[in-house]
């Protein structure tokens, strides 16, 4: 095991992080902006390094000062959490190239399904579902009315080197598709300076379900269930369940093995999440995250694993620690985001936290790294903490929830949680009958 991670993040995760590390007995180094200096991360580490100033590109971006920060303190690992560095192929490497582990996917796996169109090539070889569209990258504009007929409109332009929603487009017919398709390219070739553009079927009411995997790297690899995301506000998650109130025992087994065996194949090393669209009966692959992500603790509160602990024992070298058959799921858990936002709007309401005072009691745990008195800096997300419910059921964990919402105190920032104390009061909501656009329809009415 390593004796001593660097964790490359802020806010929650890198709390997250530390907590797993100090259960390991594992040494932790908190790297901090001049913006975190009095952050909940840097006062709990055991060692912290200021790495640049407050823009994310000078401090959390910056990888030669992350790597002096390593050599510094002799940190043998580095966690990158989730964002910023997380995905980055050429961190990985540079880590490797200087004798330290990165606690994640080797950078070819990271590489392969960061390029959308080269995710999905993937996927389709290693046997799963795709959504129907083209083969690879769109050259003409001749080969995009033949594709877009074929696949059948509407269809949605996507970018190869896509992200947080950006660079998709709707087309709704041959009218539209060429304007749609130089849309995309342009809003691609402005976001992330690659232009490559791919097709695909624009599904009209899917929900978004996603499978958290894990892999030693070796060939061995299990299925942790599903999370239903599909509560989303310009693509952005904001209420995760686990498991989906949508699907049955039979199809949960069948998808679960057939992700199970693909990245058996592919010999993924450690924590990932195969991300899928679901209509009708059917599931196809949209992207791979090779990542922990925001929403990791719902698989947590339903296996019983630490999903960190799982990481740090993978990337050290050593085995699962859990085989498919002995995985469990138990109740139902659900989390929901409370940024510094206001809960209509959605503005960032950046400033102090006057008071703060967290819900607590049996299946309830709050993520969180602020603390009354506390400024939320305006430079970073505006993720103030996670509240994570489990029930021993889907009723028994929304009654939890309401309650846990109405013990939650956040004064001196706008924030989301009124947001949550409408939801959990809906019949779609209790009913579990929502697909990736309820949402967006609820707040343009209002209610
Ligand atoms: P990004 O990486 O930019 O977030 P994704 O491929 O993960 O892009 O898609 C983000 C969201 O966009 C999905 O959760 C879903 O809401 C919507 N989406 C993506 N592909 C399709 C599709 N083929 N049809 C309908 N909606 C889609």
């Amino acid at each position: 095991m390593f004796r001593k991670v660097l964790i490359a993040n802020r806010g929650e995760i890198a709390l997250r992080v530390q907590r797993a590390c100090k259960e390991l007995g594992i040494a932790t180094v908190a790297v901090h902006s001049t913006a975190d200096t009095d952050a909940m991360h840097v006062r709990l580490a055991d060692e912290s390094v200021c790495i640049g100033p407050p823009a994310a590109a000078e401090s959390y971006l910056n990888i030669p000062a992350i790597v002096a920060a390593c050599e510094i303190t002799g940190a043998d690992a580095v966690h990158p959490g989730y964002g910023f560095l997380s995905e980055n192929a050429r961190f990985a490497e540079i880590l490797e190239a200087h004798g330290i582990a990165f606690i994640g996917p080797t950078a070819e796996q990271i590489r392969t399904m960061g390029d959308k169109i080269e995710a999905k090539r993937t996927a389709a070889a290693l046997g799963l579902p795709v959504v129907p569209g083209s083969a690879g990258e769109i050259r003409s504009e001749e080969e995009l009315k033949r594709i877009a007929a074929e696949v059948g409109y509407p269809v949605l332009i996507k970018a190869s080197a896509g992200g947080g929603g950006r660079g998709m487009t709707v087309a709704q017919g041959p009218d539209d598709v060429v304007q749609a398709a130089a849309r995309a390219r342009a809003e691609a070739k402005a976001a992330f300076g690659n232009d490559a553009v791919y097709l695909e079927r624009y599904l009209a009411t899917p929900r978004h379900i996603e499978i958290q995997v894990l892999g030693d790297g070796r060939g061995d690899a299990v299925a942790l269930g599903e999370r239903d995301c599909s509560l989303q506000r310009r693509h952005q998650k904001v209420w995760e369940e686990a498991r989906s109130p949508a699907l049955n025992e039979s199809q949960r087994t069948e998808i679960y093995e057939t992700v199970a065996k693909a990245m058996r194949e592919m010999k993924y090393r450690g924590a990932g999440t195969i991300e899928f669209l679901y209509e009708d009966g059917e599931f196809f692959f949209i992207e791979m995250n090779t990542r922990l992500q925001v929403e990791h603790p719902v698989t947590e509160m339903i296996t019983g694993l630490d999903l960190v602990h799982a990481q740090l024992r993978v990337a050290s070298g050593g085995s699962l620690g859990v085989k498919q058959e002995d995985i469990h799921f138990n109740g139902h858990a659900i989390e929901c985001r409370i940024n510094a936002e206001h809960p209509r709007t959605f503005v960032p309401s950046p400033g102090v936290i006057t008071h703060y005072h967290p819900p607590g009691g049996l299946g309830v745990r709050v993520d969180s790294a602020v603390y009354q008195g506390y400024r939320i800096p305006p430079y970073y997300d505006s993720l103030i903490g996670k509240l994570i419910v489990h029930g021993n059921n889907r009723v028994e964990c929304l009654m939890r929830l309401r309650r846990a919402l109405g013990e939650f105190v956040v004064d001196g920032v706008e924030s989301t949680l009124p947001l949550f104390c409408d939801l959990i009061d809906h019949p779609d909501i209790a009913n579990g009958a929502y697909d990736i656009h309820w949402l967006e329809s609820y707040l343009a009415k209002g209610s």
